[in-house]
């Protein structure tokens, strides 16, 4: 196992950059798109990991054009690009490291009209989720991707981490979403991808090699996004559960239901005490269960008494609310929604947002609950996640009392009985966040040599010299 990101291993020296290229980026952008204060530069140091960075130089481009232009100065001058979108990633995959560029894609905010007869929009990388979403509405659609950092997440950096969030169960994973990509290369080349298309089997999907690359091919500046139906007879429901084996009946007596499951996510009771203390949601809930269940229908009939009445005679659930008005569903999402808001007001916290199939995800957790339990550790467990999708997140949250060094040996030894937990129910490093720095030293406990040795030979195909967003993923040999 090795090390894990640290400030050490990501505080790196680099040369300073030159004055003749501040001064052609200058001729570029204009100086107002060119920060070179320290003071106005860190806010694009990192993400919500808050890994450390160390950005001295930020770049923010109107155009494509721009980005192109950028990207081909970087390169003659051999300095290393990070995009950055909204910084809300949660794998360290947009940490800026001294000397190297960061490129914020945000004044690339137009929105497109909507096609109505394709079902699709167009927007520029750095439009945010939820702009989308209220676009979309105006047209009785959306695009499904539905998280809780919606407001501040760009289009950019939802595909470059191919997002889930918490309707997976129903509609998949960012890529299924998407019929177009215009990108630049290091080189500056742009490049259009499927031109919107819904079929194209035309050789390899270079479209899909890009969402969840992590910024590491190209610098994504416009895309296409397939829309549907927007739901509008939704229910809510918040039940309370006895047991993780529990959840796994509750589960299955859904898929039963006379409605189809568009969220079925789960919180431990920690998560829900987080949330009543720190931001005053859901205080109305009983803490007097082990754990919880939001699930959202859209139910095929009106009336679902009989599928509840199952649901508490069976015991699946002790408690539950059924949230119905708008205003009542709000409420209820919003428990849910401020679970990583709640846990890093905390204090330091590690996260996993690891895979395992679905129908293991109960025996995986106790697992993992009985191994944490084997040994006094320096900080709390807090369970939560997209149940129905098999991807539950692990918060590692330092305890008040532990030393940061102490809290650091604590996570690296829990992971080592980790790494095995995951080989033996054969899940994956990383649902939905994505690799970043933060999971590098796990990728090659979920991907073989041979897909590693791949993994490389595209970095290099797209990116010979190695210059954008440099030791996220893989580090290159
Ligand atoms: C409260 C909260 C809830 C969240 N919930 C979920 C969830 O349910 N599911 C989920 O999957 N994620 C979730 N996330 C993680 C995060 O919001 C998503 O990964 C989001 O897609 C990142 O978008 P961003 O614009 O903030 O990207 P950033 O953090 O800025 O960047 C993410 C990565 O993409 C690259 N990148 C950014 N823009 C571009 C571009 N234009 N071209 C190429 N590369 C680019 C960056 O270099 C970096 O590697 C959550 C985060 C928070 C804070």
């Amino acid at each position: 196992v090795e090390e894990r990101a640290s400030s050490d291993n990501l505080s790196v020296s680099q040369p300073p950059f030159s004055s003749d290229f501040i001064a052609e980026l200058v001729k570029l952008l204009g100086q107002s798109h060119v920060l070179t204060e320290r003071f106005d530069c860190q806010a694009y140091d990192s993400d919500w990991t808050k890994i450390p960075g160390d950005a001295h130089l930020v770049a923010r481009p109107g155009s494509t054009a721009e980005v192109s232009q950028v990207l081909a100065l970087c390169s003659r001058y051999q300095v290393a690009v990070v995009p950055s979108g909204g910084r809300t990633g949660l794998a360290g995959g947009a940490t800026v490291k001294k000397g190297q560029l960061a490129l914020s894609l945000n004044r690339l905010n137009r929105l497109g009209e909507v096609d109505r007869i394709g079902r699709t929009i167009t927007v520029q990388a750095g439009v945010t989720v939820e702009s989308v979403h209220q676009k979309a509405k105006e047209f009785s659609l959306t695009w499904p991707i539905d998280l809780a950092s919606k407001g501040t997440a760009t289009i950019g950096g939802n595909l470059s981490t191919n997002a889930g969030g918490v309707r997976v169960i129903r509609y998949g994973m960012t890529r299924k979403w998407v019929t177009a990509i215009e990108a630049v290369l290091m080189s500056g080349e742009i490049i259009r991808l499927n031109d919107g298309l819904e079929k194209n089997n035309t050789g390899y999907d270079l479209l899909q090699l890009l969402i969840g690359a992590e910024g590491t091919l190209a610098v994504v500046t416009e895309a296409t996004l397939k829309l549907t139906k927007r739901s509008t007879n939704s229910q809510v429901f918040f039940f309370h559960v006895p047991s993780l084996e529990k959840l796994n009946d509750l589960l299955t007596h859904a898929w039963a239901g006379p409605f189809q499951i568009n969220a079925f996510e789960f919180l431990s009771q920690d998560c829900l005490k987080l949330v009543q203390r720190n931001l005053k949601r859901g205080n109305n809930v009983e803490t007097d269960s082990p754990f919880y269940v939001l699930m959202e229908v859209e139910p095929f009939q009106d009336d679902l008494t009989t599928w509840m009445e199952a649901t508490f005679e069976k015991g699946y659930a002790t408690n539950g609310a059924h949230g119905q008005s708008p205003e009542q569903q709000k409420e209820l999402w919003s428990i849910r929604e401020g679970i990583t808001e709640s846990i890093a007001q905390v204090g330091p916290v590690v996260k996993y947002d690891v895979a395992v199939p679905v129908k293991s995800i109960a025996e995986f957790l106790n697992s993992v609950r009985t191994q944490y339990q084997k040994t006094p550790r320096q900080f709390d467990l807090y369970l939560f996640g997209h149940y129905g999708d098999g991807s539950p997140h692990l918060n590692l949250v330092k305890q008040s009392s532990a030393s940061q060094e102490a809290f650091e040996a604590s996570i690296s030894t829990f992971e080592k009985e980790l790494f095995p937990l995951l080989k033996q129910f054969k899940g994956s490093a990383s649902s939905e966040h994505g690799v970043g720095v933060a999971k590098k030293h796990w990728v090659k406990f979920s991907r073989t040599p041979t897909e590693m040795n791949l993994f490389a030979m595209i970095k290099r195909s797209f990116d010979p010299k190695g210059l954008l967003n440099p030791g996220k993923i893989i580090d290159l040999a």
